[in-house]
């Protein structure tokens, strides 16, 4: 190692020309790189390390956890109630858990009995959130993980394959899980999982396929050991590039899996069940709800007809439904949640001593660009850094300026001089 400490990197390995300015020690060099990335990693470990972060979930009372989620997503009120109920009963059932080995385990009550405690073992919780793409289904889970301070990661089911075929193997989604717990075993295993795209690994057909479906069925069943809880190995590195590490176990019985899906068509499958269902009954609950949202009428059988495996849908208890969102409710997300992109932006010129003030009306200008554009939710930021970008580039140098007034008009002639007005889906 010593032999080459005069122009590499010790830490990542680059050679003094690759480097902006590289620093010698004793025996080793370090470069501005991986300085600056060593500091990162200190401001962001420090409170950890210091028995902060993932010490025990802050579990609160259902409201409580509601009360927490409407700081930061719009709306979203039904699938709010059942997830605010399902990560409470979800650590609570940890709790009992925990509380039922330290009485077995503890002196002096050996064969003594616990009967309140014995025998119920409360079975998981898992959740589906079915909704359009760029609803808040990510935001809430990512939201929920926050507030209890529990280590969290997403996933994309569409990368997932069997082992052995080409792309990630499920257990990838806990390397994740592993890093983003900075490898704390116990705090990963009552960590948070989200899943994106489970809709994508459905079957195709209501059939069971006979051919080896490497894309859906399969995937279904990998995920289902994860799901199950079992103890499961997992390559801290990932992938199959590093064939050499060792393996860390991960019991998942208390990782929380929350899988969100767009399930295009599943209004048309509830349509259908419910027609079904009232056959007999006259038919006046049918045309009652065929005017409305559908999807809060979601059932697991439905998920079922739509190509997920009875299994998995027996593993994923807690359904629910997340509401397109309308004009109000993107105007909404632009200037209420906590860290609303409004005051994202009002303190970044803040910071360069710039007062930014924004008309009521550029937020509607905003909303309806999101709207014609077809960009959701998503779009909102897209628009906003489009109409401001020029302003952050120059006034930070302009030493006079102090203040920033921005007017419908002047959002329209910004946004129309950027490339994004061609971002327009046809
Ligand atoms: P999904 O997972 O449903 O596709 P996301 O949760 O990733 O959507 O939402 C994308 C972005 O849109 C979020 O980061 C957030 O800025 C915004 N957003 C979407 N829905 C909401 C909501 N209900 N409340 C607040 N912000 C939202």
């Amino acid at each position: 190692m010593a032999k080459q400490t005069h122009n590499t990197c010790s830490f990542c390995g680059k050679s003094r020309s690759q480097t902006r300015m590289l620093i010698s020690g004793i025996d080793a060099n370090i470069c501005d790189e991986c300085v600056a990335q060593a500091q990162q990693i200190i401001q962001e470990e420090m409170p950890r390390r210091q028995g902060e972060a993932f010490a025990e979930p802050d579990v609160r009372k259902p409201r409580d956890i509601k009360a927490y989620l409407d700081q930061y997503v719009i709306g979203q009120e039904q699938a709010k109630i059942v997830l605010s109920v399902a990560v409470y009963n979800h650590y609570k059932r940890i709790g009992a858990a925990l509380k039922q080995k330290t009485e077995k385990d503890a002196p002096g009550v050996k064969g003594q009995k616990h009967p309140r405690e014995e025998e119920v073992e409360i079975e998981k919780s898992n959740i589906i959130l079915v909704g359009e793409t760029g609803t808040g289904k990510t935001l809430l889970a990512r939201t929920i993980a926050r507030m209890l301070n529990v280590p969290f990661c997403i996933a994309d089911a569409t990368v997932l394959t069997e082992a052995g075929y080409v792309g990630e193997d499920v257990e990838s989604v806990l390397t994740r899980l592993l890093q983003a717990a900075d490898y704390d075993v116990p705090a990963a295993e009552r960590g948070i999982v989200f899943i994106d795209e489970i809709d994508k690994i459905a079957r195709k057909g209501d059939n069971p396929s006979i051919t080896r479906d490497v894309s859906g069925e399969g995937v279904q069943q990998a995920l289902l050991k994860l799901l199950e809880g079992t103890m499961v190995n997992v390559p801290p590195q990932g992938g199959r590039k590093h064939p050499e590490q060792r393996m860390i176990q991960i019991d998942t019985r208390n990782i929380l899996f929350v899988c969100g899906g767009a399930f295009n068509g599943m209004d048309k499958i509830i349509a259908n069940r419910m027609q079904t269902n009232v056959i007999g009954y006259g038919n006046t609950f049918t045309h009652q709800v065929e005017d409305e949202h559908l999807l809060r009428y979601i059932a697991p059988q439905d998920l079922r007809k739509f190509g997920l495996i009875p299994e998995i849908v027996g593993r994923m208890p807690v359904v629910t439904y997340l509401e397109p969102l309308d004009r109000t409710a993107l105007k909404r997300i632009l200037t209420e949640p906590k860290n609303a992109i409004s005051r994202q932006f009002t303190r970044l010129f803040e910071l360069d001593g710039i007062q930014l003030t924004i008309d009521d009306g550029v937020f509607d200008f905003i909303v309806d660009k999101a709207i014609e554009f077809k960009l959701g939710a998503r779009g909102l930021r897209s628009i906003f850094e489009a109409i401001l970008t020029e302003d952050m580039f120059n006034l930070p140098s302009e030493k006079d300026v102090k203040t920033l007034h921005v007017t419908r008009d002047y959002a329209d002639r910004k946004l129309s001089e950027t490339s994004i007005s061609r971002l327009k889906v046809a």
